[in-house]
């Protein structure tokens, strides 16, 4: 095929992108690797738990004998190595499904430790670090949190802050919007297997958001008591159309169902309204859009590197698909979002613009044209206006896409003078 510059950029940009993705060969490689060995794990979830036709029926009411539910369960189970799980749309975001966790788990007089630092920012008033109605504070659970000393885990600081009153600790795998390393599941476990050497009934959560198939193994499988994540992000594969799941061992995800339906009635309620068959479509296809978005990220990371930015992570990191891109400008980031934007497949006739967000301190730009709201397992990109002016880009259901967008961006940047082109020409 002869092929004109179809992406509309000029020609150092084309080269470029060319030239970076000849070197992320074997990269790519590994990520295929990686996407293989997943894929066949949730082909083989289906075929021991003998997923049918007749598990996608929608169930209405309460939902008593819903097989459908209690298989991708079941499902979800195998793929996670646990002995039960609850996956449902009542469970209505990451956030959701982790207050649901934490505070079926937790009693009054109970402290949570995170000893990873800082917690996802919707989790601050979960916890009720910023005071709020209905917190867990509330309830009289505590919280302690041991941050990271440089790009360390501070096994020292975690040692004190246990005590008789720690009942539970949460660890989240992916960095997030923090400005500390994401861990690997290889670190989870070593962290898990430490926490427990000091006191062994400390329950282990951890927050597995934007984690899901990035490696060959999950956090479940290196002692992880239960994992918890969003079915917008990675294990809906973008066709889930919300949801969330909580894994892990049985005794604790029956509290969950508990509090989630309620005592006495716990995993036995709950119509599946029609969410099944996207459910299940999602998870046979989520390895393989997990392993764009990685593709989408290490592209990003790889150009921006050469034209000089910091970039975080250069390589994937097996934790996450979040990419960080330090732009050091107001107009970079919004350059930036603004081209993530104007081609993404809905919504590119929006122009995003920053806004004061509830709970956040700087003002935010989001970039995001999805098919689900708030999918981020979709290509998107969002900042916080401040120093250093880092961008923080994840998903990318199809490379295709991804690429395209990212090659947008970077001219972008030369049309606002950000790059220039001809010292870029010796980085090609
Ligand atoms: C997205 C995310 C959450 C919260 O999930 P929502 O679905 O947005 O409520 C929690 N923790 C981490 C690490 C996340 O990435």
């Amino acid at each position: 095929m002869e092929r004109k510059n179809i992406y509309g950029v000029c020609s150092e940009v084309e080269l470029l992108a060319k030239n970076i993705l000849d070197e992320l060969k074997d990269e790519f490689a590994l990520i295929d690797e990686v996407c293989e060995y997943n894929s066949i794990k949730v082909l083989e979830a289906f075929r021991k738990n003998r997923l049918g036709e007749n598990h996608f029926y929608m169930t209405t009411g309460y939902g008593y004998d819903d097989d459908g539910r209690d298989t991708l369960e079941k499902v979800y189970s195998t793929i996670f190595k646990t002995e039960d799980a609850l996956v449902r749309p009542s469970l209505v975001s990451g956030t959701n499904a982790l207050y649901v966790a934490l505070s079926a788990l937790t009693r009054p007089y109970d402290e949570i430790l995170s000893p990873v630092g800082s917690p996802y920012d919707t989790l601050e008033k979960v916890i009720g670090i910023k005071e709020t109605i209905g917190s867990l504070k509330e309830n009289l659970v505590s919280f302690k949190k041991v941050d990271f000393i440089g790009e360390q885990i501070d096994y020292d600081g975690i040692k004190k802050a246990i005590n008789d009153n720690t009942k539970l600790a949460t660890i989240q795998r992916s960095k997030g919007y923090g400005d500390r390393p994401s861990i690997s599941v290889e670190q989870i476990g070593e962290l898990i297997s430490f926490i427990k050497s000091i006191k062994k009934d400390i329950i282990c959560l951890v927050d597995n958001c934007y984690g899901e198939f990035v490696d060959v193994i999950e956090p479940s499988e290196v002692g992880a008591d239960v994992v918890v994540g969003s079915l917008i992000k990675n294990p809906g594969g973008f066709i889930s159309l919300g949801g969330g799941y909580i894994a892990g061992k049985k005794e604790l995800i029956e509290r969950c169902a508990c509090r989630l339906s309620a005592p006495g009635l716990g995993k036995e309620v709950g119509a599946n309204l029609g969410v099944l068959r996207d459910n299940y479509r999602g998870l046979f296809v989520a390895p393989n859009v997990v392993a764009n978005a990685i593709k989408t990220s290490v592209f990003a990371m790889n150009i921006y590197d050469r034209l000089g930015f910091k970039v975080e992570p250069l390589k994937r990191n097996k934790s996450d698909i979040i990419g960080a891109i330090t732009l050091g400008s107001r107009e970079g980031v919004m350059a930036f979002c603004k081209a993530i934007q104007h081609h993404s497949p809905v919504d590119s006739y929006l122009t995003p613009e920053p806004y004061a967000m509830p709970g956040y301190e700087d003002e935010v730009i989001m970039a995001a044209g999805a098919f689900v709201q708030g999918s981020s397992i979709e290509l998107s990109a969002d900042a916080p206006m401040r120093e250093p002016y880092n961008v923080y880009l994840q998903g990318g259901v199809t490379f295709t896409h991804g690429k395209y967008a990212i090659i947008k961006t970077v001219q972008s940047l030369i049309d606002i003078g950000m790059i220039d082109k001809e010292k870029m020409k010796r980085k090609i």
